[in-house]
């Protein structure tokens, strides 16, 4: 029987039984794990901080590997964990819960379940970090009632393009895909990419576009920003006007992870944000 020590983000919890709950951790690893918390839905234990367990907590837990199988897998089962982190104010607004909710759901959907047993002593994976700073920039902002969309689905983006960087799968920025061009922030706008190629994952320049009326430069913009800034920073964007394409944008970057991760959101009935339906 080997013991597992680790923490770890809650992405969704099942009941079991009376009083148990089967829990999908993010550990620090980047890795989800099945865990089966003992006594997890509270009636019986008691654990430092809260009392119950929570979607979106950070959780130290321990655990013996067991016997229990819930389908083909033995689950590590625990009796014994305590909170190390918790959100506290995503649960009193609903549009912030929305995008919180979306974000977990997503995550718990894409990445793929682990059976290793994770050090916890390794360097925080940059997947988990994202995470846990997404969670904890979401709960302490404050939404100004005007703006609180725009600034939501910026977090929304800013997410999903950061998420394909960490995942290996974002578009190729540095240069044209056909000719090799290098693209650079310059006065002249000959050196911005024209075309966005979804499938083939990167841009191409003017010269080689096959549309000579496309104009994707500002795709390649969102892109550059979520590549080169982090939750500290991510406001920061030098060009206000990119920002009228925030809709657009969302569009863009939600069907290039679909498909380069060969998954559809609907089928995983992960919910859009509701406030993003009118944006520009
Ligand atoms: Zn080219």
């Amino acid at each position: 029987m080997s013991n597992i020590s680790e923490q770890g983000i809650i992405l969704r919890k099942i009941p079991i039984k009376e009083s148990h709950l089967l829990i999908s951790f993010l550990n620090t690893s980047g890795e989800k794990k099945s865990v089966l918390m003992l006594g997890g839905q509270g009636s019986k234990k008691k654990i430092k901080g809260t009392n119950f367990l929570e979607l979106g907590q950070l959780i130290e837990y321990r655990c013996t590997k067991s016997k229990y199988s819930h389908g083909n897998s033995d689950l590590p089962q625990c009796r014994d964990w305590s909170l190390v982190w918790q959100h506290k104010h995503l649960r009193y607004d609903y549009v912030k819960f929305e995008l919180f909710y979306y974000w977990i759901s997503l995550i718990e959907s894409i990445i793929p379940q682990s059976e290793t047993v994770s050090n916890n002593d390794e360097v925080p994976s940059s997947i988990y970090l994202h995470v846990i700073n997404a969670l904890s920039y979401l709960d302490l902002i404050t939404l100004d009632l005007n703006n609180r969309n725009i600034v939501l689905a910026r977090m929304q983006l800013f997410f999903l393009m950061r998420f394909a960087f960490l995942s290996g799968i974002a578009p190729l920025t540095k240069d044209c895909l056909a000719c090799g061009l290098n693209f650079s922030i310059k006065e002249s706008g000959d050196v911005y990419p024209a075309l966005f190629l979804l499938h083939e994952g990167g841009f191409y320049c003017k010269a080689c576009s096959t549309d000579q009326r496309r104009k994707d430069d500002w795709i390649w913009f969102y892109w550059e920003w979520a590549r080169t800034h982090n939750w500290k920073n991510m406001e920061n964007l030098d060009d206000a006007a990119l920002w009228t394409h925030m809709g657009h944008g969302l569009e863009v970057v939600k069907n290039y992870i679909t498909h380069h991760l060969n998954l559809s959101l609907q089928r995983l009935q992960i919910q859009d944000v509701s406030g993003f339906k009118n944006l520009p």
